[in-house]
């Protein structure tokens, strides 16, 4: 339902979760967050209101300068902690908003490549799919890539990878998806309020593209690989 992701220079979690509060009238049944520290990835999930992920982040603080954020309305699979997004593997976390139509016949084919999954929703094929496609000794980017083609229905997603804190991947295909721009930092969100506060400089996605972002820029691509401009606007100040 609600997406946040920033690549920082300061810890993410604070920020990420006073977005999802600015996402919170969007309406959700769970929340979560997901951070890259040191090579691992860390996670807190919580069902019910933003309140109950942050006493669980206050318990069990999530240090980390790259981080994804998620409010769930959930459609596949009960809204229960463990069905509540960033899913996760050891290699990558990823938050998806939408629907992946497909879904049952990926789990069958990544469940047979030896995959193994965790949760009742959709969304778990996405990183399930990364997962395998780094295992096989892809780059971040080309298993981003090589998952997005796989995927049918509606989704915006947000990815960062174990591997590299330096960079986070984001695509959308009849979801929206925006890409903020910062001082040496990166934000991506699902709509221009969950970014608003950090940066006027905003991207608005193209339906069908996805990006790779690093703190300094953001490379955006068709689903044929092609590169694609995509112009940053200067949105007014908010109030
Ligand atoms: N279909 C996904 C799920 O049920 C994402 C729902 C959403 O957009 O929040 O987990």
């Amino acid at each position: 339902c609600g997406i946040v992701g920033i690549l920082g220079k300061q810890p993410a979690v604070p920020t990420i979760i006073e977005a999802l509060r600015r996402l919170e009238y969007r309406g959700y049944d769970s929340a979560g967050v997901a951070t890259i520290e040191n090579g691992h990835i860390g996670r807190r999930r919580a069902s019910g209101k933003l309140d109950n992920l942050v006493k669980r982040v206050d318990g069990e603080p999530l240090p980390g300068l790259t981080g994804i954020g998620h409010t769930r309305w959930a459609t596949h699979g009960a809204p229960t902690e463990n069905n509540a997004h960033p899913h996760a593997t050891e290699n990558v976390a990823v938050v998806h908003n939408g629907i992946i139509e497909n879904h049952e016949e990926l789990k069958q084919e990544l469940i047979e490549l030896g995959q193994v999954f965790n949760s009742e929703t959709d969304s778990e094929t996405i990183v399930q799919m990364v997962d395998y496609h780094l295992k096989q000794g892809k780059t971040p980017k080309e298993a981003a890539y090589a998952t997005l083609q796989r995927l049918e229905g509606a989704y915006a997603i947000a990815m960062i990878f174990a591997s590299d804190e330096n960079i986070m991947i984001g695509a959308r295909h009849g979801a929206p998806l925006v890409v903020g721009f910062g001082e040496d930092e990166m934000y991506l969100g699902s709509d221009s309020l969950a970014v608003a506060p950090m940066t006027r400089k905003i991207a608005y996605m193209p339906d069908g593209v996805w990006t790779v972002l690093s703190h300094k820029g953001a490379e955006f691509f068709d689903m044929d690989g092609s590169t694609v401009e995509c112009p940053v606007q200067t949105t007014a100040l908010m109030a």
